[in-house]
């Protein structure tokens, strides 16, 4: 069996061991005689998944008591509007920091529920930092202040995050979710899709405040209410079984390996090799995040020429490397290097990076 060197960006990289263990239980899940998919989300095995799948989120992230976690459907996508319907009060507009394509499409969902303003902006950056957070303007009668931990497509990442005091601050964590501890008592709501960091597509986290899920109006249809799957334990429909027993997978697998604080260390050695590599060719490899704000999650870089851009893809997806074409939107080269990302993939990377360089710079 040969694996793919993934650097893909979404869905991406799962730990091989976890494929493996969904393989061995694929067609008699603990002895079912059936496959999790093919049985009631209302049985105890399932239900187990369920409960699990909620506890070792509180467990590795360091939930506190008064959170709910929920695992919905429809994708980050859809909390961009889940959100401003839950949250969003008339009067009280919510505020957006500015900081590349996911942030936009969060701000875009909001202006249509209602009152919307730019708290900060790095658009004049290109994108290609975050701000500081003395940048970043709360008005004092905003419903939430809204960010995005990671940006996928331009490579960059807080590594602090500012003091709202009473209003609730939302992030959007879809790209580094558990790659690193966070003091989640800081946030009102923390979302996440499930397929950078924690699985399969088809689930996405969301983690509130008691006080916050209270809050929704009676008004909008249950399946957007956050009291609905709160209420529920995220069972009050049929909920994508396979992608949370699949993200359960994941989350033991996170346990084995140490906890999150282990993660963040692996996932600095992983990137810190590209990172070098890119600061130590001469200038032929250009890093596009500034460095004060460069992800650890998604490395965006380039190569002065176009064409050398395409060679380098080219050649290598013949040596097994996938994903590395930056998004459409932006160009360029991109390497995710998420949770189930190996090391040693890493370091293909590199050498291959290296080797490029000689043959072509
Ligand atoms: C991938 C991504 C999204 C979109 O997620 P979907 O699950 O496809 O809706 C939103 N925000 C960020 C930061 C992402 O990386």
């Amino acid at each position: 069996m040969t694996r793919a060197f993934n650097f893909n960006a979404g869905p991406a990289a799962i730990p091989l061991e976890v494929l493996k263990q969904a393989q061995e239980q694929f067609v008699d899940y603990k002895g079912a005689g059936m496959s999790i998919m093919e049985m009631s989300h209302r049985s105890a095995l399932y239900e187990q998944v369920n409960n699990e799948s909620q506890a070792l989120l509180r467990e590795l992230f360091g939930i506190p008591d008064n959170y709910h976690v929920l695992l919905l459907q429809g994708g980050a996508s859809t909390q961009f509007a889940m959100l401003p319907l839950n949250l969003l009060r008339p009067g009280k507009p919510g505020a957006y920091v500015m900081t590349g394509a996911w942030a936009e499409k969060a701000l875009k969902e909001a202006k249509l529920v209602g009152e919307t303003v730019i708290a900060a902006s790095t658009e004049a950056d290109k994108f290609m930092r975050m701000p500081t957070m003395s940048e970043i303007e709360v008005p004092n009668h905003a419903s939430y202040l809204h960010l995005t931990s990671n940006e996928t497509i331009g490579g960059t990442q807080f590594n602090e995050f500012p003091d709202t005091g009473d209003i609730p601050l939302i992030a959007d964590m879809s790209s580094d979710i558990l790659s690193r501890p966070i003091d989640v008592s800081k946030f009102g709501v923390i979302y996440a899709g499930a397929q950078k960091n924690l699985g399969p597509s088809g689930v996405t986290v969301v983690i509130i405040r008691d006080d916050l899920v209270k809050e929704s109006p009676k008004t909008i249809p249950a399946m957007f209410r956050y009291e609905t799957h709160a209420k529920s334990s995220s069972l009050y429909n049929t909920p994508p079984s396979f992608s949370v027993y699949m993200v359960n997978l994941v989350l033991q697998w996170i346990k084995d390996k140490g906890g999150v604080a282990q993660l963040e260390q692996y996932n600095r050695d992983k990137t810190k090799f590209i990172y070098d590599a890119i600061d130590q060719s001469s200038g032929f490899y250009l890093g596009c995040a500034q460095p004060q704000s460069r992800s650890n999650m998604n490395i965006t870089f380039r190569i002065h020429s176009e064409e050398l851009e395409k060679l380098f893809i080219k050649e290598s997806e013949k040596e097994g490397f996938v994903g590395l074409k930056g998004h459409r939107d932006v160009g360029g080269l991109r390497a995710s290097t998420y949770n189930a990302v190996p090391l040693e993939s890493c370091q293909a990377l590199t050498q291959f990076m290296i080797d490029f360089q000689k043959r072509n710079g």
